[in-house]
């Protein structure tokens, strides 16, 4: 009988050994396991030929398959973020950013909430190729922010870069212009750039001429350009240097301006460990 039902095992189950200890025949003359008690076979009309025992999976068996299947998938899923991580450019210190580990400290729920919209209304944010301005004080947390964002959308499939200006003209130095298109074709061709830290490159008429292309290009792309900067905003809104005053109007026009304000967190944490120490030693 079991060179019969072998002869028609389904796929799945050729691989396993049909029957195992503790199998036994139950009802109907069926193959039933002896661990979920459930049959591993069932009658069909054969082509008409009459009826014939076919192999199927038994409870246990199906719950194991779909469980391996699921790991399988799962395993997928991580490589394919692996993969994005790393063609992502993040710097490894904001690979662990996320909503999830964010500091509030009583005065950055704002930013939470609107990074978080943000991320949720991505879709919507994509077509209407609308960007982000974070802008304000060192230390009070634009880039983790903007990295929370960035690694909420890898994990969702989106396509991120996160790099910064001074890092993108460190890369194109010596590029010859084919190298150097590869190089803006690839920021363009995912669907968020983040570029940290806008201000902080050189003032060279060269580094200024790159900032100007990399954002321009963003816009003609129609792609969304999410940006920190240290600048305040008055300092950009009243920029007279006429190479500034085309980046910063094309910033604008792409980018919904944000302030970070407040204590950074680099001093608050000074501040907490003054305290901390002044304790132990004071009393
Ligand atoms: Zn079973």
């Amino acid at each position: 009988m079991i060179g019969s039902i072998a002869e028609n095992i389904l796929d799945g189950l050729a691989k396993e050994p049909y029957m195992k200890d503790g199998d036994y025949i139950g009802e109907g003359g069926l193959l039933y396991c002896g661990k979920c008690h459930t049959s591993k076979e069932k009658e069909i009309n054969w082509f008409g030929t009459g009826i014939r025992k076919v192999a199927i999976m038994c409870k246990c068996e199906a719950a194991a398959f779909d469980e391996r299947k699921r790991r399988e998938q799962k395993e997928e899923e991580m490589q394919s973020l692996r993969r994005a991580r790393i063609s992502s450019m993040m710097d490894e210190t904001f690979q662990t950013a996320t909503f999830e580990n964010y500091r509030k400290n009583g005065g950055n729920e704002k930013h939470l909430s609107i990074a978080k919209n943000y991320c949720t209304e991505f879709q919507k944010m994509y077509e209407n190729n609308q960007g982000l301005l974070f802008y304000g004080t060192v230390g009070t947390g634009k880039s983790y922010t903007a990295a929370c964002i960035a690694n909420y959308l890898l994990e969702h499939n989106t396509s991120v870069v996160m790099t910064s200006f001074v890092r993108i003209l460190k890369e194109m130095q010596g590029f010859d212009r084919e190298r150097e298109e590869a190089f803006t074709n690839r920021l363009n061709s995912v669907r968020l750039l983040i570029i940290d830290d806008l201000g902080a490159e050189r003032s060279t008429d060269y580094a200024l001429e790159k900032v100007y292309g990399i954002i321009d290009d963003r816009y003609r792309a129609k792609k969304p350009l999410i940006l920190t900067t240290n600048l305040t905003l008055n300092q950009m809104q009243t920029a007279s240097d006429i190479r500034y005053e085309r980046i910063y109007d094309r910033v604008f026009e792409m980018c919904y301006p944000l302030e970070f304000k407040g204590v950074s967190w680099r001093k608050r944490e000074a501040a907490q460990r003054y305290e901390e120490t002044k304790k132990l030693l004071e009393g």
